[in-house]
């Protein structure tokens, strides 16, 4: 790593460091399909942000990643980019969501779900929403549309597993825990565990959190395959 990189600067900000656009640690780096890569732009991003410059590349490898950084550091992107890229290099559109991003609440649900559509505007990719309180019925409509990702709280998402004939989680390659800390906490571990048993075998997993409770580390040393962890502590 180049010495300018080091040391205090952390986020995307940091307009000096016009000499590095397109050097090590940028998104024009990162081999991001064009479409994506247009997107990030779009949104403003500049810089990556620490645990974004971390775990783009190896969740982009296909590795199963465990992530911890400060809240406000960028985590969306850092797990959405590699999604949304994998998703489109290896395009089997239409054969049931390939994606699944879980969340403990509805309104962080719903961020992310923006986050999706405003990453995943330059490609045909197609996000669903499931959270309680919409109307179940626009659900069913989006998920008869052959969406690539779901993006859920566990308990809708059990729900729907529960209650729609034909529908499950079979396709599913790609699987992320966002706010794992959050969601431990919450209650929702037997959901997630419950959610997990009904995965395919082979696919990748990436569990993002702002801290490490032992519930959390139990979970990703039990469910996750050799996960390469990116910690960024207060230093992020
Ligand atoms: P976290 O999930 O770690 O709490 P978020 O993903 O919600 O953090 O990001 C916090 C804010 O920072 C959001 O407004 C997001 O759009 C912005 N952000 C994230 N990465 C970058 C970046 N590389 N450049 C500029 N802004 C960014
Ligand atoms: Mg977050």
């Amino acid at each position: 790593m180049a010495p300018q990189d080091k040391g205090k600067g952390g986020g995307g900000g940091g307009g000096k460091k016009g000499k590095w656009r397109g050097g090590i640690g940028t998104f024009d780096n990162m081999n991001l399909l064009p479409d994506i890569l247009r997107a990030v732009k779009r949104k403003g991003y500049r810089l990556p942000t620490p645990i974004q410059r971390k775990a783009i590349p190896l969740a982009k490898a296909g590795h199963d990643v465990v992530a911890m950084s400060r809240t406000g550091s960028g985590k969306t992107a850092a797990f959405m980019l590699p999604v949304l890229n994998r998703l489109k290099e290896h395009d089997t559109s239409g054969a049931g969501p390939r994606a699944l991003i879980l969340s403990p609440t509805r309104e962080l649900t719903m961020q992310t779900f923006k986050f999706a559509e405003d990453f995943g505007k330059y490609t045909d990719l197609r996000a669903a929403l499931l959270i309680g309180g919409d109307s179940m019925q626009e659900q069913f409509a989006q998920l008869a549309d052959n969406p690539d990702v779901l993006i859920a709280t566990p308990g809708r998402l059990i729900h729907h597993m529960d209650e729609i004939d034909g529908f499950n989680l079979k396709s599913v390659r790609m699987v992320v825990i966002d706010e794992a800390d959050r969601m431990f906490e919450l209650g929702f571990s037997d959901q997630v565990k419950r959610i997990f048993r009904s995965l395919h075998e082979s696919k990748q997993c990436l569990l993002f959190s702002a801290t490490m409770p032992a519930m959390v580390a139990e979970f990703a040393s039990a469910g996750l395959k050799d996960p390469q962890l990116v910690r960024l502590d207060s230093e992020s």
